[in-house]
């Protein structure tokens, strides 16, 4: 084994162990993946490990430049040519893949929906079984994904929390293994696969990366990964990794800004993905955007929807979710973070086609 786990709160070292999902009881003593020493090139990944693919990554990456005449230079990685249609599928392919050879025959997961529908194909495909647990108002198209992976689906009404909280209870009672893509710190070694990629095609062209972010695993993986690649000495400097979230479902940008904040129960969203009140890795992802010197931004449901339908019309059809990084790169030109000399990428996290049945026409 070339690594070991790192509660990331007290920083504590422990022997991997797939099932273990937290140094103590708090909901913010996740663990990180450390490796014993700096490999000589990239892919840094856990060994040992045989990679269960459907064919994730090697996302294409798109130019908008003429679209936004302000900035350098602006890039969509569409992120959902991956098999299930989301950038989930990096993390899942790995997880899964050690979920295996840790011997795991059946697990619970909770998801807003596309992690669901993820998990639940790649489990499928292994001949594990997944009960999957999703908030109520999933879009229809996520759920039945979900089914036809023959994922077992428990809806759960009220807040994303609920989901979660439910799918704990479900494992306390029948003993079933928790394989929480929110948790478990090998779903993030998956996500590098995003920053390996960005510096394959772009070497350092890429100055800002717009994520939106709910729990934070694309922006913590992206972190990561260009972080290995500047201890390789293969990168000089890591871009700007900006957080995108909703105005009523911001715990980060909230945190980052010292705010006092309480969710208020009766928020609503359609950007489902990243409807977040509690994410447990808040401080990993607040190191990061700190530690790359992005910033962090809200932005309201009504600027989310315009751009959704904005870069439908520029050929592009996103889940609503990742609409919000578009309407925080808007905020972000505005407080001049980013201009003429921003070379901007965003991730679009997410198929339309998920989420289509939310658009009004
Ligand atoms: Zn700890």
């Amino acid at each position: 084994m070339n690594h070991e786990y790192i509660c990331i709160e007290c920083k504590k070292e422990f022997e991997p162990d797939f099932f273990k999902l937290k140094c103590e009881e708090s909901e913010y003593s996740c663990f990180d993946i450390r490796y014993f020493k700096n490999n000589s090139h990239f892919p840094v990944l856990p060994s040992p490990l045989n990679i269960e693919t459907l064919g994730e990554g090697n996302t294409p990456v798109v130019r908008f430049k003429d679209k936004f005449p302000v900035l350098g230079d602006l890039m969509f990685k569409l992120e959902y040519f991956s098999p299930t249609g989301s950038f989930k599928d990096r993390g899942t392919s790995l997880l899964l893949s050690k979920a295996k050879e840790a011997g795991v025959k059946e697990f619970v997961e909770d998801s807003s929906g596309n992690a669901g529908a993820s998990m639940s194909a790649y489990a499928k495909n292994l001949g594990m079984k997944c009960h999957i647990f999703v908030p109520e108002q999933t879009p229809l198209n996520k759920k039945n994904q979900v089914k036809i992976f023959g994922g077992e689906l428990h809806n759960i009404s009220g807040p994303r929390q609920n989901s979660t909280d439910a799918a704990k209870e479900f494992c306390r009672k029948t003993g079933i293994p928790y394989v929480s893509h929110n948790y478990n710190p090998y779903f993030i070694e998956g996500m590098k696969s995003f920053a390996y990629e960005i510096y394959d095609e772009f070497k350092e062209k890429i100055t800002d990366i717009v994520i939106p972010v709910g729990n934070g695993s694309l922006l913590i993986g992206a972190y990561k990964g260009f972080h290995e690649l500047k201890g390789l000495g293969l990168l000089r400097k890591i871009p700007k990794l900006h957080c995108i979230q909703m105005e009523d479902f911001s715990p980060i940008y909230q945190k980052i800004n010292n705010f006092d904040w309480k969710f208020n129960s009766s928020s609503k969203t359609l950007a489902g993905g990243i409807a977040v009140t509690d994410p447990p890795r808040i401080n990993q992802v607040i190191e990061c955007i700190n530690a790359s010197r992005g910033e962090s931004e809200i932005v309201s449901e009504e600027k989310t929807l315009s751009w959704h339908r904005k870069i439908a019309n520029w050929g592009i059809l996103s889940e609503i979710t990742c609409a919000a990084a578009l309407a925080g790169v808007e905020k972000l030109i505005n407080r001049k973070v980013l201009g003429k000399n921003s070379n901007v990428l965003v991730p679009i996290t997410g198929s339309g086609l998920k989420d289509l049945s939310n658009v009004k026409f």
